[in-house]
């Protein structure tokens, strides 16, 4: 690979991981992705309300996103770009190189997680400074390499256009964590005139030096908040007065965990977090609860969340509490496109040194998943990879990916798809 690109992706990496922003709160990461996007000279640079439908947006906190575009602010992105972007991050570069082709889009995404990083020296993004500056905040699912490999990846687009044909489609997402940032960009139409879509994720079952095709095993998801509000009364005086929002919570939860098994394919649920209560002596008022499911298809995921209704208003009956229940996000499965993983399978036999994996099992969700269902509805081919390293475990504290030797396998998959379906030959 060109060692400029490849200084200007782990420089832009390590930039990114040291200013890490949750979905839906990406200002700092749009505005750099933007204007590197046009420096490289895109002419069509889309962001904000042109690349996310805010009708179709899911799980977008007010507060959260006014406290970061202070901080956005302060760190030296203009008011005016958040006004121009009306609040909503992302950002998709398309090239029309004008000679007949395919339209190829590649999805990238940009969010971080709400997770202290660690700190010692074992750590490398401490030990070599870049660890995050954002209390609380980091990108321990390595987001910040997908985005930095996005603009190498568009760099490498815009140095090649004479040797390609058809279009390329950049596309930056916001708010991965959570399933919640590709349905409103579907929905923006932004995928409708797509040929191929590819997307890409570090790690998973994928170690140093291996590819991960993945065939199949991407669970369908729902994300829920789900609220209980009942009626206050003291303790010791009147308990009879009282209804508990505590209590059908905590019914809920346990309730949640019995929904049967489905006999045509593997359910997840977990009840991720669970906040109820006011104080010792005061029958519970308020209860909040974060919970999902997960299908190995989407109808396997529908039967849970009509469980998850149903437990949730069963409950509120029986406590005589009331009760909200919100769907924050949502990811179907992943269509599988034989032709496509072949032409991937192709690109990565091209690579030296690089050790190929086929996955079926199980694992994670990803709601590029709406993506790839809308392309396929088309006539489109989708497909989806994993890129090796050792990450210690996503979600976590001490996750790393050493960028140096697995973002340069990311980066070469895609230009070598790119290669491969808008080359003029
Ligand atoms: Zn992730």
């Amino acid at each position: 690979m060109n060692p400029a690109i490849f200084d200007e992706m782990i420089a832009t990496r390590r930039r990114l991981h040291r200013h890490p922003e949750e979905g839906w709160t990406e200002f700092e990461t749009t505005w750099l992705v933007a204007q590197r996007l046009k420096a490289l000279g895109y002419e069509r640079v889309l962001t904000g309300t042109d690349v996310v439908k805010p009708e179709a947006v899911m799980g977008r906190d007010p507060k959260l996103v006014d406290a970061a575009i202070e901080r956005a602010v302060a760190q030296g992105v203009p008011r005016e770009f958040i006004e121009a972007i009306e609040g909503y991050t992302g950002c998709v570069a398309i090239l029309e190189t004008g000679r007949p082709g395919p339209v190829v889009a590649l999805r990238f995404d940009m969010d971080a997680l709400r997770i202290e990083e660690a700190d010692g020296p074992e750590h490398a993004p401490a030990r070599e400074g870049f660890r995050s500056e954002y209390p609380g905040l980091m990108h321990a699912c390595g987001h910040d390499a997908h985005t930095a490999v996005g603009l190498a990846v568009a760099r490498w687009v815009i140095e090649n256009r004479d040797t390609l044909c058809g279009t390329v489609k950049l596309c930056f997402q916001p708010a991965e964590e959570g399933v919640r940032g590709a349905w409103p960009m579907v929905q923006r139409g932004l995928f409708d005139d797509v040929d191929y879509v590819l997307a890409s994720h570090c790690g998973g079952k994928a170690g140093p030096g291996e590819i991960a095709l993945v065939h199949k095993g991407v669970l369908a998801s729902t994300k829920f908040d789900i609220r209980f509000t009942g009626t206050p009364s003291h303790a010791g005086n009147q308990p009879h007065r009282g209804r508990s929002a505590l209590m059908a919570a905590c019914a809920t939860a346990m309730m949640l965990t019995g929904i049967p098994r489905h006999g045509e394919g593997i359910s997840r649920v977990a009840v991720g977090r669970l906040e109820a209560g006011e104080g010792r002596n005061i029958t519970p008022v308020h209860a909040y609860m974060q919970i999902e499911v997960r299908g190995e298809t989407s109808e396997v995921n529908e039967f849970m969340c009509e469980n998850v209704e149903r437990i949730v208003k069963a409950n509120a009956l029986a406590y005589d509490v009331q009760s909200s229940i919100e769907r924050v996000g949502d990811a179907t499965t992943l269509p599988r496109c034989p032709d496509m993983i072949e032409a991937l399978r192709e690109v990565a036999q091209g690579i030296e040194g690089l050790a190929i994996l086929d996955l079926e099992a199980p694992a994670g969700s990803e709601d590029f998943t709406w993506m790839a269902k809308r392309v396929v509805e088309r006539g489109g081919q989708c497909a989806f990879f994993r890129w090796g390293c050792r990450h210690n475990g996503h979600h976590k504290f001490h996750f790393d990916l050493q960028d140096t030797e697995s973002m340069p396998t990311a980066y070469k998959m895609f230009t070598g798809y790119v290669a491969k379906m808008n080359g003029t030959h």
